[in-house]
């Protein structure tokens, strides 16, 4: 933590912020400019966290060196941490393609997507029994009903599932089922419900909020982390701004940027980044190029039917191309992925 002092400071306030600092544990370091002075503050920084510093008579600013994640950091796990799934782990060497329908719905659409996928080359099968719809009046989604039928074809495909948990008091019926919790863009600072998911020992998938700012995401995942679960994959998934031709503005940068800073594995969810069929696979391969360890997609048996995000979903044949397509992308940066069956 470094202080900077207001211009023209005295010798007393200087003597009081130095004895305050040392009060709490630290040591100082003070370097005197012309009209300033810069106070360095020397140990454990967490011991400030609580403290009204810039109250203090004679304090202009306060700047935190170290990040206010700790966890999640890649300082303090420089080595990248692979989340299992399946048969499989993201943030190994594999790039992981995860698809399946926005929605879990009635009928045998779930299973035939399940084994549709499969063949192609997917390692996870996702879709919502409980979803967060931006309209009251939206399909809200099939409940346990769905969780039960994503139960049903995991156990007929073996493929693990992934699925969203929306409410802290859903969060031990959809673990009862799920192998990845996914929570979701409009949930990332729900923080009771991160300190919940925090408690399982299960893995998270943590989308990025509309207006979320990459340390707000890091942060969110330290909410689970600092529960004592590890298992956290961060999902860059588009963010709001003024350009109305895409549903959000895909951040590509977001994910250098995250694997610098923390451990965890980073996918990208090309399907709501962009909002259209056409955007996924051209935002899948920059997301490939730029780092990501996986890839979320939507997949429908007829789009024009779903219930939620037909526009940006995939068809089979679709998806066949779309998978074939990324394998020279996967090639180019040295990774796998999973042979179509
Ligand atoms: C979804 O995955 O279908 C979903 C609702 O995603 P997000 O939370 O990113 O909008
Ligand atoms: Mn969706």
């Amino acid at each position: 933590m470094i202080i900077v002092t207001k211009k023209g400071v005295t010798q007393d306030q200087l003597d009081h912020i130095r004895e305050r600092i040392e009060s709490l544990g630290l040591r100082t370091h003070m370097s005197r400019g012309e009209s300033r002075t810069v106070i360095g503050c020397l140990g454990d920084e967490s011991l400030l966290e609580h403290v009204p510093l810039l109250s203090i008579p004679g304090v202009e600013a306060v700047h935190q060196v170290l990040k206010p994640y700790k966890l999640a950091s890649r300082e303090f796990s420089p080595e990248p941490t692979e989340v299992p799934l399946g048969d499989t782990a993201i943030g190994g060497n594999e790039l992981v393609v995860i698809a399946g329908p926005c929605s879990v719905e009635p009928g045998d659409m779930l299973s035939s997507t399940a084994r549709h996928i499969r063949a192609a080359g997917a390692r996870a099968l996702r879709g919502g029994a409980f979803k967060p719809r931006s309209s009251p009046y939206s399909f809200q989604g099939m409940a346990e009903d769905g969780l039960k039928m994503l139960a049903d074809v995991r156990s007929e495909t073996g493929l693990p599932i992934v699925t969203e948990v929306m409410d802290t008091r859903q969060v031990d019926l959809v673990a009862s089922y799920a192998d990845v919790l996914q929570i979701g863009a409009r949930n990332m600072q729900n923080f009771s419900l991160l300190t919940e998911v925090g408690r399982l020992r299960r893995p998270v998938l943590l989308k990025r909020g509309m207006s979320a700012t990459l340390k707000d995401l890091l942060l969110a995942a330290e909410y689970i982390m600092s529960q004592g679960n590890s298992d956290v994959i961060l999902c860059e998934r588009g963010i709001r701004t003024f350009t109305t031709e895409t549903r959000n503005t895909f951040d590509l940068a977001a994910i250098p940027v995250l694997k610098r800073e923390t451990h965890l594995p980073v996918i990208a969810d090309p399907s709501h980044a962009g909002g259209r069929r056409h955007l996924v696979a051209p935002l899948s391969y920059a997301a490939i190029a730029a780092g990501a360890d996986g890839l979320i997609v939507e997949v429908h048996p007829d789009p024009e039917t779903a219930t939620s995000d037909g526009d940006q979903s995939l068809d089979f044949a679709e998806f066949d191309a779309f998978m074939d397509g990324l394998r020279p992308f996967v090639v180019a940066v040295k990774r796998g992925l999973a042979a179509r069956a």
